[in-house]
């Protein structure tokens, strides 16, 4: 699943590869997967491409007419979405949601397990999206101080793996770099929120930006031009039961199948 640090990173790829250039043809082979109407989609042709950024798990795309952002592709890949720019003659994938043609480039969305969703909305229109409105701060947001992120955790009781993926505490964190901070904070994934002391709190704050932002420095590295490549090769514990934690050596526990959690009994003691 695309999480805060692969999609800022694509974000970036993109502004770097399709700011500025001009919609020429939008079709939707699995349009499923797309919310918007084919009249609007077609109303995209001949506007150029704005500033590609990230909020929670959504990468926005945001199309513009005489310099002002008109319409905006929201994009929630969920589990398997991946966004590739191609040249319009490379042969279209089995589960392809959009292609759109920009010059000599063409950005297509491909989902192989069908789950994602593309809102294509008005520039005033994000709130439309479900979820959107109640949508806590990013993870990396820099007015996300440790003060406000002890204020927004009192109000969300339960485990600290849930809490740390829900978007409504704070936005953009899934299930692979949940693992990655709970490790690094050394907290138990299972532990409840209600047995924090404040300097558990604190060590929490503190490994979910370092865990992060390191991981987004990595990506910067590893992922251009092949922004369809999720790349998880650094992460410390997530899907590496039965290796050995980086910490400590003994062995990583994991539980759970495609959701799975990893973590180190040692390290992370359930109280
Ligand atoms: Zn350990």
């Amino acid at each position: 699943m695309p999480e805060l640090p692969d999609l800022t990173v694509v974000a970036e790829e993109l502004e770097r590869r399709i700011r500025g250039r001009t919609v020429l043809e939008v079709t939707t082979p699995a349009p499923i997967l797309v919310r918007a109407t084919p009249a609007a989609l077609d109303g995209l042709v001949g506007s150029s491409i704005g500033r590609p950024t990230r909020r929670g798990k959504f990468l926005l795309l945001p199309f513009e007419r005489d310099g002002a952002v008109d319409q905006v592709l929201a994009a929630n890949p969920m589990l398997a979405g991946r966004f590739w720019l191609t040249t319009p003659g490379e042969r279209v994938r089995a589960r392809t949601g959009l292609r759109m043609r920009l010059d000599d480039l063409e950005l297509r969305y491909v989902d192989r397990e069908m789950l994602g969703k593309l809102y294509l909305v008005a520039a005033d229109g994000l709130d439309d999206i479900p979820g959107w409105p109640e949508m806590g701060p990013d993870a990396d947001d820099p007015e996300l101080t440790l003060d406000a992120f002890r204020q927004r955790i009192r109000r969300h009781p339960g485990e600290l793996k849930p809490l740390l993926r829900n978007s409504r505490f704070v936005a953009g964190i899934g299930n692979a770099y949940s693992d990655e901070i709970l490790w690094e904070a050394r907290l138990a994934p299972f532990r409840r929120r209600s047995t924090l002391t404040d300097a558990d709190v604190e060590r929490l704050y503190e490994a979910m930006r370092r865990v992060l932002a390191d991981a987004t420095e990595r990506l910067r590295a590893l992922v251009p031009p092949e922004i369809q490549t999720q790349h998880r090769e650094f992460l410390q514990v997530h899907l590496r039961g039965g290796q050995p934690c980086p910490r400590c050596g003994r062995e990583l526990r994991q539980i759970g199948g495609r959701e799975a959690t990893t973590f180190c009994r040692t390290c992370q003691p359930p109280f």
